[in-house]
Order: structure tokens, then sequence, then C-alpha cells
């Protein structure tokens, strides 16, 4: 019978310990996290993971500020915003929602957060971190994913863990911290020759593609573990994930459902980035 993992929970958890952290910190310190998110654009989904992001911090006691620029902002613009944050002492950590427009060079963007402000840990410095297992932060996905299947009581230790998706804030993260637990991992991609073969090796099977319903029960081993990055919109408009959930949860062991699996996560691990980045900045 298989298990759903269930994020929304184990996120909610999640949450009231860091709220816990937070009341700590203010009684103890007299100090308050707080969160600076840029969002650049009316991009629609950019909105609500905002909005989403904003109602968590509030739940915890971080406090967030949101930079809400128009869509003709200049790189030098965002650019003079990040500098000054990156300043001010009352703000512990920065999120520049992405995408950005187009005329606006993302990764310049990202290497001018100060490192140990950048909660997503999508900086240069930050990323080279993990190679090494010396980091601060983790990227938000691939820690949130990693903390689901530990929760699960999911052995991951000597398992082949195969990652379908290779960009640079889910699946190349995701593959290091995989083998920091000590999985073998196997990274496929669109270029992938033999996909199937190889996905039906997985004990663990993790979909970051951005494809509704690509993963289907023919890829799967019966018992593997499966994880449902993507988030999609179906025909009807509704969200899915990469994977069929009808058809592969009758042969897998355990399965995140999308929405409600990987996705309540990603925000939780973001809070847990913002406390760290205080800690450290505060060296408490
Ligand atoms: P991306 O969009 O940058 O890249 C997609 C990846 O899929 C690429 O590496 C590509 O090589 C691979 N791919 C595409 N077609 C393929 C095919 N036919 N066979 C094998 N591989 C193929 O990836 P991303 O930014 O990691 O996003 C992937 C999905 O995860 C999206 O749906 C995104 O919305 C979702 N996502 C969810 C969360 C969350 O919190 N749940 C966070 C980040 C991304």
């Amino acid at each position: 019978m298989v298990k759903i993992i269930n994020g929304k929970e184990i996120s909610n958890s999640l949450i009231e310990k860091f709220k816990k952290n937070v009341d700590n910190l203010k009684s103890e310190y007299n100090i308050c996290p707080a969160l600076a998110v840029i969002i650049v654009g009316d991009n629609p989904a950019s909105k609500v993971y905002v909005n989403n992001k904003k109602k968590v911090c509030e739940k915890i006691g971080i406090k967030s500020y949101e930079f809400t620029l128009p869509t003709n902002t200049t790189e030098s613009e965002l650019l003079k915003l990040i500098y000054g944050l990156n300043r001010r002492e009352d703000i512990n950590g920065i999120l520049v929602q992405l995408p950005l427009p187009s005329h606006i060079n993302e990764k310049k963007i990202i290497e001018n957060i100060n490192p140990i402000k950048d909660v997503d840990a999508f900086n240069e410095i930050n990323i080279g971190k993990i190679m090494t297992g010396n980091f601060n932060f983790l990227p938000c996905t691939p820690a949130g994913i990693v903390y689901l299947l530990k929760e699960s009581n999911i052995k991951i230790e000597g398992k082949h863990c195969v990652i379908i998706g290779r960009s640079n804030i889910v699946g190349k993260p995701l593959a290091m911290l995989m083998l920091h637990n000590d999985a073998t991992v196997t990274i496929c991609h669109s270029k992938t020759k033999n996909l199937k073969e190889i996905c039906k090796t997985a004990d663990i099977l993790i979909a970051a593609i951005g494809k509704p319903a690509f993963i289907s029960c023919d890829v799967i081993k019966p018992g593997a573990v499966v994880v449902d990055v993507g988030i999609n919109r179906d025909i009807n408009g509704h969200i899915c994930g990469d994977v069929d959930f009808e058809k592969v949860k009758d042969i897998a062991s355990f399965i995140t459902p999308v929405p409600g699996g990987v996705g309540p996560m990603t925000i939780a691990m973001l809070m847990k980035n913002t406390i760290t980045a205080t800690l450290l900045q505060k060296n408490i």
C-alpha cells in the first residue's frame, strides 16, 4: 500500500517549530528576523509565490518587506536596491523572485546579493559550499525534499536516486545533497538516452521537469519512492506535477502529491534559511 507523503503537514509542524525559535529570539535577544522580497514586473505566478511567502513569514513572526518594482526597472536600479538591502542591518534575508524580465541579467543580480543574506542559496558562493558540504544555506526545494524523505523514514544511504532535471535550483544541488546522504546518484535531462530504462533502476525517483504527467507507471520500479517537484497546469487549468499520480501510486511505495508535497516544504526551508541568516549575522 503506497504511503502519500504529506508535505503540508510536515511543513506545518516545521513552521510551528520556527515560530518558537523566533519567539525565543525576540524574548531573549530582542531580535526579529526580517526578509526582503523583491518582485519585478507583474508575473501572476510570481505574485502568488511572494504572497504565500509573506503569509508564512507572518505566521512565524518573521518581518517581511516587499519591494514591488515595475517591469521597466533597469538592472542598475535593481542593483542599487540590493546594495542598499545588503547594507541594512535590519534586513537578514534577501530574495529576488525569479524569473526577472529579460532585459535584466539574473545571474548578475544574484551574484550581488550578500552571500550571508542569500536565503535562496542561489549565489555562486553558496552553491560552491554545497559541493564541499560546508554550507550555511541550502537551496529551499532540494533541502525540503531531503527533509521530506528523512521525516518519512526513507533510507537514502546506498539507494539509487535518479533525478530528472539538471537546473541550478533543483536538480544539480539536489544531486549533491543526495550524495552527501550516501545515495548513488544519476542525473537525467532532456538529452539523456534510455531515460525509461534508467528510471526503472531508481529506488528513489525525483522528477523536476516541468511537464504534466511526464512520468507514468511504465518507468517506475515496483516499490520505488517517487518525489514530484513539478508545478504545472493541466488542460483544465488545475495545478499538477510531473508524475501521473493516479497511475504511479499503485506501484510506488511512497509518493509526494502535487499540490501538498514538495511545494510547502520549499517555503518552510526559506523560513529556516532566514532564521539561520539572522543567527549568523548576529553571531548567535
Ligand atoms: P527547468 O525548468 O530549469 O528545467 C527543466 C529540466 O527538465 C531541464 O534540466 C531539462 O533538461 C529537463 N527535461 C526537460 N524535458 C525533458 C525530457 N523530455 N526528458 C528528460 N528531462 C527533461 O527546471 P526547474 O526550474 O528545476 O523546474 C522543474 C519543475 O519544478 C517546474 O515544473 C517548476 O515549476 C518546478 N519547481 C517546483 C518547485 C517547488 O517548490 N515545488 C521549486 C522549483 C521548481
